[in-house]
């Protein structure tokens, strides 16, 4: 998979240019799709807008459904208020000293777009002594527009609306010693590697073991990304998305981490067992972890009752839901682990 490293990280950048909020995913869909084509792979999209490739095995009639969300954390207009500012509300889950100071952008309905800051109401300590103190919450954050707005009916003459979506500045940055630094690598590291796996089955006539669909969804972060629309014979489900780094974690950014335990319980012992046994006999690093405050899409397909066995793998990315950050090895070690499955036996 080495051969693909430059072609994963390249497309990791490309994907975190295009702004991907829950509810918002379209475009991004648009652009998997004009790669796919490119490399003349069948996919089809579901009504929800998931986009799903699906890659013949030399088993057809057994299926292995592995995922990645393209959708991201992001902000919706919640009110305008009288003193031009404008309040919004979260889609997915963050905090706002995440995002406090962040350049953002809010796309109207006709499409104009905007630039703007998040802020808190007391954004500077030469007038509110209390900056500090003051608790960051959606009552006490807001983004002001970089127009020239001093009431309500100024932001409405712009065509802002509520229910304008908006998105975070990725920042996204590579760094000479191996990082990349961005928002949304949750999960968009993962689409990154994914597209690298696709291409590199195609180019190399590399035939799976079983059917293996490839499964993008758009609401995993607001909870029922992979709930639907899951191909009926799949027996086996991998969700790629973040491993979570951290103080008391043994994840790591430079290793595949193996979940064993989310918010909704263990994976499956079985098939976690068959993943670390791959690690260890083509010398992938690996870790496992348990990642209390965590959900994925392989666990909202379960709860949806879809019947399979589940497992969640996915390069380390510290400071998750943040300025988030990952590196090449993580991203290597991820390739490899989901190169070798797709070939393997279960
Ligand atoms: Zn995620």
């Amino acid at each position: 998979m080495e051969q693909y490293l430059d072609y994963m990280v390249e497309q990791i950048k490309a994907l975190t240019r295009i702004p991907s909020p829950s509810g918002y995913t379209a475009k991004i869909v648009g652009y998997m799709e004009s790669l796919l084509k490119a490399m003349q792979v069948d996919y089809r999209i579901t009504n929800k807008g998931s986009l799903i490739v699906t890659i013949d095995g030399k088993t057809n009639h057994r299926e292995r459904t592995i995922s990645a969300h393209l959708d991201t954390l992001g902000a919706m207009v919640k009110e305008l208020k009288s003193d031009g500012r404008i309040r919004f509300d979260k889609i997915g889950g963050y905090l706002m000293n995440a995002v406090e100071g962040e350049n953002c952008v809010i796309e109207t309905l006709d499409e104009r777009q905007y630039t703007g800051t998040i802020l808190s109401i007391k954004p500077s300590v030469h007038i509110h002594s209390d900056a500090g103190e003051l608790k960051r919450d959606l009552d006490n954050m807001e983004v002001v527009l970089d127009e020239k707005v001093e009431k309500k009916e100024d932001v409405e003459k712009l065509g802002i609306n509520v229910g304008d979506f908006i998105f975070f500045d990725t920042r996204t940055q590579v760094t000479e010693s191996g990082f990349i630094k961005s928002r949304h690598l949750d999960d968009k590291a993962s689409a990154g590697i994914l597209l690298g796996i696709i291409r590199h089955l195609k180019e190399r006539g590399i035939t799976p073991e079983y059917r293996t669909n490839f499964y993008f969804s758009v609401f995993e972060e607001v909870g029922h990304g992979a709930a639907a629309s899951i191909p009926p014979n799949t027996f086996e489900f991998l969700a790629i998305d973040m491993g979570a780094p951290g103080k008391g974690q043994n994840s790591s950014e430079f290793a595949v981490c193996i979940c064993a335990k989310d918010s909704s319980g263990p994976y499956n012992y079985e098939f976690r067992k068959r993943l670390v046994a791959i690690c260890r006999a083509k010398n992938i690093d690996y870790r496992i972890d348990l990642y209390p405050s965590y959900g994925s899409d392989a666990s909202a397909a379960l709860k949806a009752g879809h019947d399979f066995k589940a497992a969640l793998i996915g390069t380390g990315v510290f400071a998750s839901h943040s300025y988030e950050r990952t590196h090449r090895d993580g991203i290597l070690h991820t390739a490899r682990l989901i190169a070798e499955y797709i070939v393997s036996k279960s």
